[in-house]
């Protein structure tokens, strides 16, 4: 009977869509217009990206006065100026100058101090380039928020998250002086950012870029990592990838996993995908050509728990999942009595619960939902990218 019912709505849908054909039509062709210029193909990304090679030789690149002369790798280090010894400890940052001309690509990693994935992504990436063939400049800073890292913990020593807080404020807090020196001594330098991130300890994320895709340049950008999930998130006030797109620099957030541990399925895929873009604008030349099948995301939502209990998911990370679907299940350890979680939308799981105890109202499941609606709301402009002393001084007059 079900079967019968299935077929019947189908058949009605397909005549529906059939006798609304000609309008259908013409959203199909705005949609693909506007597809066109949000996914572009990869031989437009550089255009789009305003990157131009033009194989000439690399200049020396000047970064926490010191020089890096071309086709060398060097390690510095960055360090708040006014700073108690002890209490603020050099952070190392890696520079590897090609030997050609190109932009400059900034990888940074462990903002909050306990997602581990992203230090280890940077290191292998950093160690593993050879500027005698690098167009361009890439700097890697696999731990920036070294106080957390030291603790295994999120936040800065004063329990405050450094990716609110920037693009800093030279006379704010002790977490904006910070945001402020490291956005000003290094962040301004670049030309592209990858910040990389990981889930909670107690929520883990399949591997996805995150960026305004409203904005083409970060639309292109995005692309260009050839990884399976893209989610468009514009971002909050006082996160560094924000401030980036402020300033006029495409950036994108990677995550990968969950914090407090290393997992190396998650590892491989940041270190692939990251090696797919640096090839795809230029900066490398190899084999890192991978293609995945994208699914994009405008709209995503958390489904969250109704009761309190344990919680055992039924579902996988980057599973397809249907409205009405069980997606876990919630056992009150007293009672016994066990609740379903119930998906409301059609989608694909992109962050989820590890099993533990939760609370109700505890986000539990995050869903990438496809919504055509939402992908043609409107486009926005990048900002003019700004030079260093301009922001200083914009920045000291607030
Ligand atoms: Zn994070």
């Amino acid at each position: 009977m079900r079967r019968v019912g299935i077929g019947l709505l189908l058949l009605l849908l397909s005549l529906n869509s059939l006798a609304h054909q000609p309008h259908d039509h013409i959203e199909h062709e705005t949609n693909h217009m506007l597809m066109d210029i949000i996914k572009p193909a990869d031989s437009e990304i550089s255009k789009i990206l305003k990157i131009d090679y033009t194989n000439q030789p690399q200049q020396v690149f000047h970064l926490l006065s010191t020089d890096t002369p071309p086709a060398q790798t060097i390690r510095l280090s960055w360090q708040l100026r006014q700073s108690l010894d002890g209490l603020h400890l050099p952070t190392p940052v890696l520079v590897v100058n090609g030997a050609y001309e190109g932009p400059v690509m900034c990888l940074t990693a462990a903002i909050h101090g306990d997602e581990l994935n992203g230090i280890e992504i940077v290191r292998r990436i950093l160690h593993n380039l050879e500027p005698e063939n690098l167009s361009g400049t890439v700097i890697g800073v696999p731990i920036v928020n070294l106080q957390g890292f030291h603790r295994s913990s999120r936040y800065l020593t004063d329990r405050r998250d450094l990716n609110r807080f920037f693009p800093g404020n030279p006379q704010g807090s002790s977490a904006a002086r910070i945001a402020h020196s490291f956005f000003q001594e290094i962040i301004a330098h670049c030309d592209f950012l990858v910040d990389i991130h990981t889930g909670s300890a107690l929520r883990t994320n399949l591997p996805q870029i995150r960026g305004n895709l409203y904005i083409p340049e970060v639309a292109a950008f995005a692309h260009a990592f050839g990884i399976s999930v893209i989610l468009h998130s514009e971002g909050t006030e006082g996160m560094l990838r924000h401030a980036a797109i402020n300033a006029g620099i495409p950036a994108v957030t990677l995550e990968a996993g969950k914090s407090n541990t290393l997992q190396e399925p998650a590892i491989q895929h940041g270190v692939e995908s990251i090696l797919t873009m640096l090839d795809k604008l230029g900066i490398i030349s190899n084999d890192h050509s991978g293609n995945l099948l994208e699914s994009v995301y405008y709209r995503s939502e958390w489904v969250r728990a109704d009761h309190g209990g344990i919680l055992y998911g039924h579902v996988k990370l980057g599973e397809k999942v249907i409205k009405d679907m069980v997606l876990g299940v919630i056992t009150d350890p007293i009672t016994n009595l066990q609740s379903e979680i119930i998906s409301p939308y059609d989608g694909q799981i992109i962050g989820m619960a590890v099993d533990q105890v939760v609370m109700p109202g505890f986000a539990s499941f995050h869903i990438g939902i496809q919504d055509t609606e939402r992908k043609i709301a409107r486009m926005e402009r990048l900002p003019e990218k700004q030079n260093v002393e301009k922001m200083t001084r914009t920045l000291e007059s607030e």
